[in-house]
């Protein structure tokens, strides 16, 4: 969990952070701007491949930022208009970040950026007209021994608020990245706000930014997006790192066509939501995948499937009891009348069906294999795990089996004779 808060945003600041700090820095000076352009070029583009108008916006108001101080300073910022541009910067970068994490992304359409793109216009003139030798004095505060008075640092704390929070909601690496940059932009603003430092932190923001980018959509491609657990591509990869001793779990819910019919597509999208989130809750090493519709794998590393088979059967029984709410509106039979048809007489009851009325709960059928002297591939373990979910079905739902050498070499028997044919 902590690995989620400090990669990439905390690690890259760190880094930057030891590098200016030490003697270093004059050696790579030299380097330093094409460090700068390469961030903002790349990241620039990178945002606009992955249609990302908060990271794009992100970058180009660092960037003028940076440009403000750079241009009002005439290497002072601590007094004049040096000092009124870092006092509006340290202001609006957080103004502006929180806007961007509440404006709806829309992508990057003409109607999403132009508004975007008007609101920056007005605040550069802003910051030019504020930073006129003349006016300059309206806004800056006296010279003070910290670059930042404490209150141009309460945007920034509000910021971090709203950052953390849609960590929590959302999980996703680019909330972090926004945390860490802002950091970065701090250090930048308080320490080094002209120079080489200033570069280097300003490009480090920069970069923080598009590393949390790009760490998104590897999450996004490897995790389910329904159930928020990894998904079918990273349970591939997963099978082609496993050592000897290993379990695959295949677990499938039951009945889930007749719960979908009965209560509605969405209650049935909220009981994956459920089941995805017990199963990545069953301990012992396991790790579990969404590998498509309503079918699960667990992959136990360095366990035998005895072993599995405990903790499954613990897991089976938990998923058994967990009741959740469904609201009346959302039982489909009492929305719609077509159901009458579905659930005709002689048809089995499904588990959810037998609950309390607005108390639903499923049960799932396991299958568990693990590699035999004569079966090492995951792909036939996999196949075995299968067939003893198969099992599972046949045997009356609701329980856990574990592959037996039998019905493997049954297997192995049936599809020697489906060759044959
Ligand atoms: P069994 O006990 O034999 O597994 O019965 P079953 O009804 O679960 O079997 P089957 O595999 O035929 O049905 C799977 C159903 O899962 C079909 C489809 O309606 C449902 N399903 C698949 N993906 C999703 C999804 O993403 N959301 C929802 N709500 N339902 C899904
Ligand atoms: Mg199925
Ligand atoms: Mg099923």
């Amino acid at each position: 969990m902590w690995k989620a808060w400090l990669i990439p945003g905390g690690l890259l600041l760190a880094l930057s952070a030891a590098l200016v700090n030490s003697s270093l820095l004059g050696r790579v000076a030299p380097s330093l701007a094409f460090y700068y352009f390469a961030v903002f070029a790349a990241g620039l583009v990178l945002a606009w491949r992955f249609n990302s108008s908060r990271v794009l916006f992100s970058l180009v108001v660092l960037l003028l930022a940076h440009r403000a101080v750079e241009f009002f300073s005439f290497g002072q910022t601590r007094t004049g208009p040096g000092r009124t541009a870092v006092l509006l910067v340290a202001v609006l970068i957080p103004l502006n970040s929180i806007a961007l994490a509440f404006l709806r992304e829309r992508g990057l359409t003409v109607a999403g950026i132009a508004p975007r793109f008007g609101l920056l216009f007005l605040q550069s003139v802003a910051v030019a007209v504020l930073c006129r030798p003349e006016n300059a004095g309206a806004v800056s505060a006296p010279a003070a021994r910290t670059a930042l008075p404490l209150w141009a640092l309460t945007g920034f704390a509000a910021a971090t608020v709203v950052f953390v929070l849609r960590f929590f909601q959302t999980h996703k690496p680019v909330e972090t990245g926004f945390l860490w940059s802002l950091a970065a932009i701090i250090l930048w603003l308080e320490f080094a706000p002209v120079g080489k430092a200033a570069d280097a932190y300003v490009a480090t923001a920069g970069l923080i930014l598009v590393a949390s980018l790009i760490e998104t959509s590897y999450l996004l491609a490897y995790h389910d997006e329904l159930t928020g657990i990894r998904g079918r591509r990273a349970f591939n990869e997963a099978l082609l790192s496993l050592d000897q001793q290993y379990a695959i779990a295949i677990v499938d819910i039951d009945h889930f066509k007749q719960f979908n019919d009965t209560y509605g597509h969405d209650t049935g999208d909220q009981v994956l939501r459920m089941v995805a989130s017990r199963l990545a809750d069953v301990g012992g090493g396991g790790q579990a995948f969404r590998c498509g519709g309503e079918e699960f794998a667990i992959l136990f590393r360095n366990t035998s499937a005895k072993d599995a088979f405990e903790r499954l059967d613990f897991l089976r029984r938990a998923i058994q009891t967990s009741v959740f709410g469904v609201r009346g509106s959302e039982r489909r039979s009492e929305a719609r009348g077509g159901d009458a048809e579905r659930r005709k007489p002689g048809r089995k009851k499904t588990a959810a069906l037998k609950s309390p009325p607005g108390e639903l709960s499923v049960t799932v059928s396991i299958g568990v294999a693990e590699p035999s002297t004569r079966y090492r591939q995951p792909e036939q373990v996999i196949h075995a795990a299968d067939q003893a979910l198969y099992r599972a079905k046949h045997n009356g739902r609701n329980r856990v089996e574990l592959a037996t050498t039998a019905t493997l070499q049954l297997t192995r028997k049936k599809r020697a004779n489906a060759s044959r044919l």
